[in-house]
C-alpha cells in the first residue's frame, strides 16, 4: 500500500491507491468512507477523491447499511457498480475456441464455444479477430461498454507485450495478438498462459481463494503447473511457466517435442495415457474397456466399476504426478494442491494416489496438513480470462482507464 504522501510517480501513486479502494470495495462492500480510510491506510480526503471520481464513472455506487447494534440512521455504504461495464474472455484449446462474455463483477452473461481447426491453414490472428466479430454480432444485443479483452492459450508467451511466440497444435510465430487486438477494438487487450491464468483463477474466484499457497496441476492436453506463493502468481508477467510436463519421469521413455526423452507430459497426458490403455487393453481381454470407445470418461467409468487394469492406468498417473509434486511441495510448501484434469471423474482414485505418493516422497512436516482437490473451474471455459481483466482491476492499470473515460 503506498501512503498518499509520497512523493514521485503520481500516476503510479494515483493507480495503485485506486486499485487498492477498488479491492477493498469489491471485497468488503458495502463498506462506509470511514472504513475504507482505515482498511486502505489512506487519508479520508484521498478517499473521498477516489471514491468520487470511482462514482462518476458508474464503476462505484452508494447504498444504505444499517448497523445491527445502532438505532441511527443508517450510514452510507460503498459497493461496486458492475452491470454496466462488459469485457470478453476468450480461451483458445485445441480445436476450439471459447468467448464468453461477462460483466465487472466476472458474472458470465454468454459464452460460446466454436471450432477452432488446427488443420486450417488461413493464419490464426484472422479467424481470431473473424471469431470475435462473429460473437459480437451474434450478442450484440447483449453488449453493454467494452471495457476490455482477455485472452488465455497454450504457448510460449510474451504476456507484457502481448507477444505468442509459439503454440502447440496451431502455426504460430511470434504472433503480435494484442497489438493487433487493441487497434482492432481500441479497448485493452490482456494475453496470458491458460495454466497460469486459470491459477489466477481458483486464486480469485474459485477453489484456491484465500490460501496463500497453491500447486495447481493441470493434466490435460499439455501437463503444466501454477504456483501461487505467498499470494501471488510465481512467474506473472514473464513468459515463464512452471514446466513440470517436461521434467524427466522415464529416462528411457518416448520422445518428448520439447527435445528430451520420458518427460511427464509424454506419461501423464490425456493422449499418451489414453495411448498407453490402448495398448495394454490388447493384454487384458477381460477388461471393461473394451465394451464401449475408449475416451478419458469411459477409462474414469470403468476405474470407479471397479475395472483393474482402467484403476491402475489412473495410479499411475497419481504416481508419476505426485513424484514430481512431491518435490515441489518440498520447495512451495504449499496449503493446497489443485489438480485440474478430465481425471478428476475418477478423482476418487487419483486424487488419493497423488496424495499418497506425495507423503511418502516429501517432507512429512511439509505435507501432513496439505490437502489435494480439483480446481472449481474445467478446461474449456472462460474464467482464466475473468481472472486477468480482475487482476488489471486491483492493479488499477484498467481501472484508471476507465476512470479517464
Ligand atoms: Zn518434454
Amino acid at each position: 500500500m503506498v501512503a498518499d504522501s509520497q512523493p514521485g510517480h503520481i500516476d503510479q501513486i494515483k493507480q495503485t491507491n485506486a486499485g487498492v479502494v477498488y479491492r477493498l470495495i469489491d471485497t468488503h462492500g458495502p463498506v462506509s468512507r470511514i472504513d475504507l480510510s482505515r482498511l486502505a491506510q489512506l487519508a479520508p480526503a484521498s478517499i473521498t477523491k477516489i471514491v468520487r471520481e470511482m462514482i462518476e464513472a458508474h464503476l462505484v455506487q452508494e447504498t444504505e447499511i444499517q448497523d445491527p447494534g445502532s438505532r441511527g440512521r443508517p450510514a452510507v455504504g460503498l459497493m461496486l457498480e458492475t452491470e454496466a461495464w462488459h469485457y470478453l474472455s476468450v480461451r483458445i484449446s485445441r480445436g476450439e475456441i471459447s468467448l464468453g462474455l461477462h460483466d465487472l463483477s466476472s458474472k458470465l452473461i454468454v459464452e460460446d464455444a466454436v471450432s477452432l481447426s488446427v488443420e486450417d491453414t488461413q493464419p490464426l490472428i484472422e479467424r481470431i479477430i473473424a471469431q470475435i466479430d462473429q460473437f459480437f454480432i451474434r450478442h450484440q444485443q447483449k453488449l453493454e461498454r467494452l471495457t476490455a479483452i482477455a485472452i488465455t492459450m497454450p504457448g510460449i508467451i510474451d504476456t507484457k507485450r502481448g507477444i505468442v511466440h509459439r503454440m502447440p497444435f496451431y502455426d504460430v510465430c511470434d504472433m503480435p495478438l494484442g497489438e493487433i487486438l487493441e487497434n482492432y477494438t481500441g479497448v485493452p487487450v490482456y494475453v496470458q498462459h491458460d495454466i497460469s491464468a486459470w491459477t489466477m483463477a481458483e486464486g480469485l474466484f474459485g477453489a484456491s481463494k484465500g490460501a496463500r499457497d497453491v500447486i495447481q496441476v493441470v493434466i490435460d492436453d499439455n501437463v503444466g503447473a501454477g504456483v501461487i506463493t505467498d499470494g501471488r502468481l510465481l512467474h506473472a508477467g514473464s513468459s515463464s511457466l512452471v514446466e513440470i510436463g517436461h521434467t524427466q519421469v522415464d529416462p528411457y521413455g518416448k520422445r518428448c517435442y520439447c527435445g528430451n526423452n520420458g518427460c511427464l507430459e509424454t506419461i501423464a497426458s490425456i493422449d499418451s495415457v489414453l495411448e498407453l490403455a490402448q495398448l495394454r487393453m490388447s493384454q487384458s481381454m477381460g477388461s471393461m474397456l473394451h465394451e464401449q470407445p475408449l475416451t478419458v470418461e469411459s477409462l474414469c467409468d470403468a476405474a470407479l466399476n471397479g475395472d483393474l487394469l482402467a484403476k491402475d492406468i489412473i495410479l499411475g498417473v497419481g504416481t508419476n504426478v505426485g513424484r514430481i509434486l512431491a518435490i515441489m511441495v518440498n520447495l512451495f510448501h504449499p496449503q493446497k494442491i489443485l489438480i485440474g484434469s478430465p481425471l478428476n471423474r475418477a478423482a476418487e482414485i487419483l486424487h488419493p494416489a497423488i496424495t499418497d505418493c506425495i507423503r511418502q516422497q516429501s517432507l512429512p512436516a511439509y505435507s501432513e496438513h496439505m490437502i489435494v482437490e480439483s480446481t472449481q473451474y474445467n478446461h474449456r471455459g472462460t474464467m482464466a480470462g475473468a481472472a486477468l481483466v480482475k487482476d488489471a482491476m486491483y492493479n488499477g492499470s484498467l481501472l484508471i482507464r476507465l476512470l479517464q473515460g
